[in-house]
């Protein structure tokens, strides 16, 4: 009868100590959950030993192979078999190095994390030793190091991930998912490392490189594109004792999500909040909601000012000084952005003086308007000079979008002329409207597109020749996984998988053809990614495509190309936006001119 009285639950197993080899995979879970968080551990070590160079292959996602070669320092003979003990670690002497961290590493429990769910060799050599070694670490056991002759440095590889583990197999991605986020962490530590060289191979194909120039701007081209990086505007500050800088995107350049946005701190990828609502407030009033800005933010501050301690992974941090911090980064990408807004009024009148800024990019009749090539605008399928004749009323919106706000509507204008190949000046009843030719077009184009998706879907144009299109993991993973083919279809893209990182482009969007269909391809799957199928999805889709079609900044338009653009825009719904949210015309007023020239008290 006692026995029962004590113990209510018979089956009940009873308190016991679990063996190393089964506490040592408990514990590697904190540390490795995914084939991209072996290749994180890799890299942290590698640049902690100093490498120049690092080169990481995988096969299979990862999850067959992972190599990680630097010319690092190297582990000395005698210490190779201790690293692979848990909580053993050059990097932290006493309790106090705790909050003085200034290598990526210090718990000590990444190699032997990861042996305990794969195989691992390490094979290195310090420099001016006569040979290096070779080490093998599978579950609890470590071979005994073995003599070899060695380059300085140290490569790990790491084989049948998870093997011994297959609950954790299950929570895998696809293939190309674990891609994807190796492909993550590779570049991550590229922008957080410019002077590394670092690349990525997956089943022998190179991936990415960076080509270590120590120019963040090369690697932000090498990841998002050379006319990204082209518009990037350099940051930096320093606030109390932290130091912030990097590079942001102007306004007119962003993301749909936040997964262009990078923050480091010392050197330390870190995912946090607070710092990205700080950059984003710098941009307040200039994005439309839901578009996100680009960005690599560098953080440097006294290491005891932050904690790294706080999460296995270490990609958490908590800062001291949060206010402090948030301050900083605001300010660095505020004055960068406001930067790019010139003072209306001022630029365009040269008032700042003779050579002004907006002084000599003037095009008067003699100049560059002269020389404009014919036929640069296509102003979408009802053509120039078809357009409407009537300006639509207030009651005849045929189920448009929203009907426009009075405030909305602009006079008619008289184009006089363009400015920097880029600005087309008008005249109306109320003073001078500089109109942006790229943002009008796209604004003509996207009521268009959205006029014509409501009535069926958008006309396609086949190409002559499918057109290869490399893709990124996760664009390639829409298509290939996805309904992402047929949902790009009734947008006038005809699609196929191609290979294990492209597709095959049939059929692109006749407006978009002679655009820029790659591009405009890649940026819908993206946002197909993030965002799934959805009515959000469409319309932005059917935005992209037409900033993907319109007139680009930098191209010469005829007069007759600018009248029948600004006609077209007086006719729209909203005018006075593209479809990004962006002004696509201010005005100068006809009493701030009286103002500006003293006509007036
Ligand atoms: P931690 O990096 O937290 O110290 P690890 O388990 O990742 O712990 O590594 C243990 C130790 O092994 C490190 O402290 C370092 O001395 C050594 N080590 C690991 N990888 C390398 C490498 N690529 N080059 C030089 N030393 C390394
Ligand atoms: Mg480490």
């Amino acid at each position: 009868m006692t026995t029962t009285i004590l113990s209510p639950t018979p089956s009940r197993p009873a308190i016991r100590q679990l063996d190393a080899a089964l506490a040592a995979k408990v514990a590697a879970g904190e540390v490795v959950e995914r084939p991209a968080s072996v290749v994180k551990e890799l890299l942290e070590n590698a640049i902690d030993a100093g490498a120049t160079r690092v080169r990481v292959e995988i096969e299979g996602g990862g999850q067959v192979l992972i190599r990680v070669q630097d010319d690092g320092c190297g582990i000395p003979a005698a210490e190779v078999e201790t690293a692979f003990r848990r909580h053993a670690t050059s990097k932290l002497a006493g309790f106090d190095d705790l909050f003085r961290v200034r290598t990526l590493g210090f718990r000590g429990e990444a190699l032997p994390s990861i042996a305990a769910v794969a195989e691992v060799k390490l094979a290195t050599c310090v420099e001016g030793a006569p040979h290096g070694v070779v080490v093998g670490a599978h579950g609890a056991t470590v071979t005994r190091a073995a003599p070899r002759g060695l380059p300085t440095g140290t490569t790990v590889t790491v084989r049948d991930l998870f093997a011994a583990v297959p609950a954790r197999l299950k929570f895998l991605k696809s293939r190309s998912g674990e891609v994807a986020a190796v492909q993550g962490v590779v570049a991550h530590y590229a922008m957080a490392y410019p002077a590394l060289r670092l690349s990525l191979y997956s089943d022998g194909r190179p991936v990415f490189t960076s080509a270590g120039t120590g120019a963040l701007a090369d690697v932000v081209g090498a990841l998002y594109g050379a006319t990204v990086a082209a518009r990037m505007l350099a940051i930096g500050g320093e606030h109390r004792d932290i130091a912030v800088w990097g590079l942001v995107s102007p306004p007119d350049v962003s993301r749909p999500s936040r997964a262009y946005q990078s923050f480091f701190v010392n050197g330390r990828w870190v995912r946090n909040r607070m710092l990205a609502v700080a950059l984003e407030e710098a941009y307040r009033t200039h994005l439309m909601v839901g578009r996100h800005p680009v960005a690599v933010v560098h953080l440097t501050l006294p290491p005891e000012l932050v904690d790294v301690n706080v999460h296995p992974t270490k990609s958490e941090i908590k800062f001291l000084y949060d206010r402090e911090v948030f301050a900083a980064v605001r300010a660095a990408a505020a004055a960068a952005v406001l930067a790019t807004m010139p003072a209306p009024g001022k630029t365009l009148m040269g008032i700042d003086g003779p050579g002004g800024a907006g002084a000599d990019g003037v095009n008067g009749t003699t100049g560059g308007m002269m020389e404009a090539r014919q036929g640069a605008l296509d102003l979408g399928a009802e053509g120039a000079g078809q357009a409407p004749l009537t300006p639509r009323g207030d009651g005849d919106h045929g189920g448009g979008p929203a009907p426009r706000e009075r405030a909305d509507m602009v006079p008619v204008l008289r184009v006089l002329g363009q400015v920097n190949s880029l600005y087309i000046i008008a005249e109306g009843p109320d003073g001078v409207y500089m109109v942006d030719q790229h943002a009008a077009h796209e604004r003509v184009l996207f009521d268009d597109l959205v006029a014509r998706s409501r009535g069926g879907d958008v006309e396609a144009q086949f190409l002559l020749e499918p057109l290869a299109v490399e893709l990124s993991a996760a664009q390639f993973d829409v298509l290939e996984t996805g309904e992402g083919a047929a949902d790009l279809a009734p947008l006038g893209f005809a699609v196929e998988p191609f290979g294990t990182a492209a597709c095959l482009m049939r059929a692109v969007p006749a407006i978009l053809a002679a655009g820029d269909p790659v591009d405009a391809l890649r940026e819908l799957l993206e946002g197909r990614a993030t965002r799934g199928e959805s009515a959000d999805w469409r319309e932005r889709s059917l935005a992209t495509i037409a900033c993907k079609s319109a007139v680009k900044a930098g191209q010469p338009l005829a007069l007759e190309e600018m009248r029948q653009l600004v006609y077209r825009l007086e006719n729209t719904t909203r005018p006075r936006t593209c479809p990004h949210g962006r002004p696509t015309m201010i005005l100068l007023s006809a009493s701030q001119l009286e103002r500006e020239f003293g006509r007036r008290g």
